[in-house]
């Protein structure tokens, strides 16, 4: 086959509000790849299907001095994320032709690998239940372990405990609400939307409100006190769940996105509250406990998830092109469930 297209999602500017399409990262489709012929030399060809968007790529959009947990973009170069690719050709008995492997990979079509660790977390997927592969980037990627976790690992609930959770309509969010549920407890959860608000009340949420339209805290101390804070956002909902918090309350602090885009967020008045409430506050990565939970992770959750015991929504974009303004929609709340970018059919 004649050479095609290798298009690349490239970072190109520092953003200083939020990512800006065309500006922040350009779409580039000056490579050319022959999949066919292209000499391997020991590595493993790869077309990659599907790509994660998530609230943490904004963080990487920073200058590379600035330390953080999660490792900058390098302007010039792909930008990089949790995907699905499948395997086209192999000269590495790692993988084989027709393998499909979850990994971190180059926002790019067509990408050359020379060892599967290069994909970092890399997994060849058994997907024995024949799940379709975008729900390896959800909730059974990265979203997915997250809140599993997370909540394995800190929420420790009790029957009837009251738990409250942001963003609850994103797949962090509504796959924590499901644990939650199932654990017994009372869930209490926000959205930015009265769509999502009705899609918190589909999914179990027993008081689901708009932190637009409704505030924050009014509902806390109605339907509250809280024990467990699954904070997603900070700012001001971390700040109402403070003071609507129970004695001894445990809080999972997940994310707090409301500072990503804004370099004068919301100032926290409540932390006093912590002490005189003798207050647990969990800060974590997810990645701190991939060793520990990704085997029970695989093993339990993809067969939940195909027995329809987790449910999971999908807001869909089509090609590299998309990427930019699949990264906006996702920082500005305008994602309808767990934001993917697939690349390209199989
Ligand atoms: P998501 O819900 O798909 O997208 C983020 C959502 O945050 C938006 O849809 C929006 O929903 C909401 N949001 C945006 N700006 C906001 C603001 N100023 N105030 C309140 N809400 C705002 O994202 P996700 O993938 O499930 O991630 C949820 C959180 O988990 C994020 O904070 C993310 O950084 C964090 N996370 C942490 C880890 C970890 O290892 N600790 C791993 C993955 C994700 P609304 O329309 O409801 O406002």
């Amino acid at each position: 086959m004649a050479p095609i297209r290798n298009g690349r999602v490239l970072f190109n500017e520092i953003p200083s509000g939020y990512p800006e399409p065309g500006k922040t990262m350009v779409y580039d489709d000056s490579q050319l790849i022959d999949v066919d012929n292209v000499s391997l030399n020991g590595r493993f060809l790869i077309k990659v299907l599907v790509l994660s968007i998530d609230p943490y790529l904004r963080g990487r959009m920073r200058d590379p001095s600035i330390k953080s947990y999660s490792m900058a973009f390098k302007i010039g170069a792909p930008m990089d994320n949790f995907g699905v690719g499948v395997v086209l050709r192999s000269e590495n008995d790692q993988v084989k032709a027709g393998d499909h492997v979850y990994g971190f990979y180059p926002f790019q079509e067509y990408v050359t690998f020379r060892e599967i660790s290069e994909l970092r977390r890399a997994r060849v997927l058994k997907n024995e239940g024949g799940l379709p592969w975008s729900v390896y980037v959800g909730v059974c990627g990265l979203a997915g372990h997250t809140a599993h976790h997370g909540w394995v690992e800190f929420a420790k609930p009790k029957q009837g405990d009251v738990v409250f959770v942001t963003a609850g309509a994103g797949p962090v969010g509504s796959t924590v609400i499901q644990l939650a549920k199932q654990a017994g407890c009372k869930v209490i959860a926000s959205a930015g939307s009265e769509e999502k608000v009705d899609f918190l009340k589909s999914n179990g949420t027993d008081v689901a409100f708009n932190y637009k339209t409704e505030k924050t805290l009014d509902v806390l101390l109605k339907e509250g006190p809280i024990d467990i804070y699954w904070d997603n956002v900070g700012g001001e909902s971390f700040d109402a769940a403070l003071e609507a918090a129970a004695w001894h309350a445990r809080f999972i602090e997940c994310g707090m996105i409301s500072a990503y885009n804004n370099a004068n967020s919301y100032t926290v008045k409540n932390l006093p509250l912590i002490f005189a409430k003798s207050l647990t506050l969990y800060g974590f990565t997810v990645m701190d406990f991939h060793d520990k939970y990704a085997e029970r992770f695989y093993e339990e959750v993809p067969r939940m998830v195909q027995e329809g015991k987790i449910k999971y929504t999908e807001d869909v974009s089509f090609g590299l092109e998309s990427v930019g303004e699949a990264m906006l929609d996702v920082q500005m709340g305008r994602n309808k469930g767990k934001k993917i970018v697939v690349v390209a059919d199989e």
